[in-house]
């Protein structure tokens, strides 16, 4: 078989680093991204990018933290070299607090941030309202950086790049003799998967260069993420809410929450508005099956729905899915060497 063509759709954090793990463990294959959006302008895009997982109630545990763990040494390896200000990858220190004793005390990843222990009493008295606390050191991408970083890697390897709306996946069997289904919330349309569902999220991203450490309530609705330039403050989770228009009530509630926690940010300037869709469900789609239509087949892999925590696990899941296009070429080519005999 001639050197299998994939075509990837979607160019978020799983679209880009999925076409990449593709190139890198499968050097012979042609790689194609389609993608009705590029950065800046994707969820991706939108995203604080900070390392600390979202937990997928359908997946096990050990899975969730392979990934996890994946993703993490290998962003920490980039932190390590001359790239990481072009990549945008940094790492950053801070708390994350509770107004209760939460029932899981040392949470599955908390071996694989950096220096992770709990609070100790001087420390909680920066947060009067809370009673409970852990100190951690972990990395975060600073998003649009590091989806260009990520393009200009791919382009490198030769992956070639087109904006195209795609309706249908089965469109591309003619084109493509594998397809990678990144579509983050798109998916929802593209695949009519109903499990899929939009988790909006509003944030705002500031000028305010002296908070240098996170600060996270444990709930996950009020967050303080210093990136190299700009802050993301936090934030909204609003369940099956499709609309990207920013509301302003929202605007002054996050920053209110925010400054109640560092007093400090009532100084901050230049702020940004920024709305994503987060593409939430059970558990990530990472599966690999088989289309068929009067007799012509297409490997179709899935690799989307992280939900709120895409950037914390994106290394680890395209890992996995570059594994599944792995056996998609197997199957290929064992079908086309029994065709020829
Ligand atoms: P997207 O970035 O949405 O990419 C999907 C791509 O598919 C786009 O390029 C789109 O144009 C394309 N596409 C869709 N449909 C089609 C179609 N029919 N044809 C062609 N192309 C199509 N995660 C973390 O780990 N840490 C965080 O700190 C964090 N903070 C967040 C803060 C907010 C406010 C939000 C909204 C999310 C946050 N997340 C965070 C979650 C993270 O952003 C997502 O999990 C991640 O971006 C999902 O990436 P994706 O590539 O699947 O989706």
């Amino acid at each position: 078989m001639a050197a299998p063509k994939v075509a990837v759709v979607g160019a978020g954090v799983i679209g880009l680093s999925t076409a990449l793990c593709i190139t890198e463990t499968c050097p012979s294959c042609s790689v194609t991204i389609l993608s009705e959006q590029f950065s800046p302008n994707t969820t991706s895009d939108v995203a604080a990018g900070m390392l600390i997982p979202h937990t997928y109630p359908g997946t096990p545990t050990h899975v969730q933290k392979q990934w996890f763990k994946e993703t993490f040494t290998y962003l920490f390896a980039i932190n390590n070299s001359p790239e990481a200000p072009e990549a945008g990858i940094h790492l950053v220190s801070g708390w994350q607090v509770f107004k209760n004793t939460p029932k899981e005390e040392l949470p599955f990843w908390s071996d694989v941030v950096l220096g992770f222990r709990t609070m100790s009493e001087a420390e909680l008295q920066k947060f009067p309202q809370h009673r409970f606390g852990q100190a951690f050191t972990t990395l975060k991408c600073d998003c649009p950086p590091y989806l260009l970083w990520l393009e200009k890697r791919l382009k490198a390897s030769g992956v070639q790049m087109y904006t195209r709306k795609v309706a249908d996946l089965w469109e591309l069997h003619r084109e493509y003799h594998i397809v990678v289904n990144c579509a983050g919330i798109g998916a929802h349309q593209l695949v009519g998967d109903e499990k899929l569902f939009p988790v909006r999220g509003q944030v705002l991203k500031v000028h305010a260069p002296w908070v240098k450490n996170f600060i996270r309530d444990g709930d996950g609705l009020t967050y303080i993420y210093p990136g190299i330039h700009r802050v993301t403050l936090g934030g909204t989770r609003e369940k099956e809410n499709w609309s990207l228009t920013p509301d302003s009530s929202t605007t002054k509630d996050i920053f209110d929450r925010c400054c109640s926690f560092e007093p400090s940010l009532q100084g901050a300037q230049d702020i940004k508005v920024k709305v994503g869709l987060r593409p939430s469900r059970q558990c990530v789609r990472l599966q690999r099956e088989v289309w068929s239509q009067g007799g012509v087949k297409l490997p179709v892999v899935h690799n989307y729905g992280h939900g709120a925590g895409g950037f914390s696990v994106h290394r680890g899941t395209a890992k996995e899915a570059a594994r599944l296009v792995g056996e998609c070429i197997a199957a290929l080519q064992g079908s086309s060497s029994k065709a020829k005999l």
